[in-house]
């Protein structure tokens, strides 16, 4: 079973795996799930995970971004996730094709509908079975992140606030457009909240 986090930054998603992850784990789950992130996953992946993060934003052209992000796909996809999910394995992955869409298609400008055709590319049409979409005013996210988590504070500073809803926005599209696949949850909550909220969707829709 393929589950993928979505959401923008500072919306909790990160967290709230580790917490699951920790529950999984204490319920004797060890070895029947994967956690795994994008960009990167692998060696591969993470190597160019470093190349998007490690730049200075403003010199990098939108379609490389959108074409790194996509090559970091591939290699996560084929080296890590099928193998997994041909084990059996249920797959938490935090990002995975959304984030593309909504982040390059919508905040970089390319447009929603091509980096679809890219993401059907490099993923030849899987999808995730469940997306979970941690929805927070992006506001409050970047909030979060100024208190937390300094060393990326300049960075995020580097984007205007327009880009966030724009992004906000691009999501709740999505999540319009996809309600079989996406659930959305409040993470405006606590995190405690946050967590057992998503916890009883997991219950509701991985098969056991
Ligand atoms: O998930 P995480 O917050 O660690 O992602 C790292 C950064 O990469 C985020 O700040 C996000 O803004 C950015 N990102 C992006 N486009 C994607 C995926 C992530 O700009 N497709
Ligand atoms: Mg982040």
């Amino acid at each position: 079973f393929f589950l993928s986090f979505e959401g923008t930054d500072g919306s909790g998603k990160t967290s709230v795996l580790r917490k699951i992850v920790q529950k999984l784990a204490e319920n004797g789950n060890k070895d029947n799930f994967i956690l795994t992130r994008e960009p990167g996953g692998n060696r591969i992946a993470e190597a160019i995970r470093d190349v998007i993060l490690n730049v200075d934003f403003t010199e990098m052209d939108a379609k490389t971004e959108a074409l790194l992000y996509a090559a970091s796909r591939r290699q996560h996809l084929v080296e890590t996730i099928l193998p997994a999910l041909k084990a059996n394995k249920l797959v938490l992955c935090d990002r995975f094709v959304d984030s593309s869409l909504v982040y390059q298609g919508k905040g970089r400008n390319i447009g929603m509908q091509k980096i679809d055709k890219l993401n059907q590319f490099v993923t030849d049409g899987i999808e995730p079975d469940l997306t979970i979409f941690f929805d927070v005013n992006p506001k409050i996210g970047l909030e979060r992140i100024a208190t937390s988590r300094t060393d990326e504070v300049n960075r995020l500073d580097q984007e205007n606030m327009k880009f966030y809803e724009d992004i906000h926005q691009a999501y709740l599209s999505l999540v319009a457009a996809n309600k079989h696949r996406i659930v959305r949850i409040d993470a405006s909550q606590s995190l405690t909240k946050v967590t057992d909220d998503v916890i009883a969707v997991l219950e509701q829709r991985i098969p056991h």
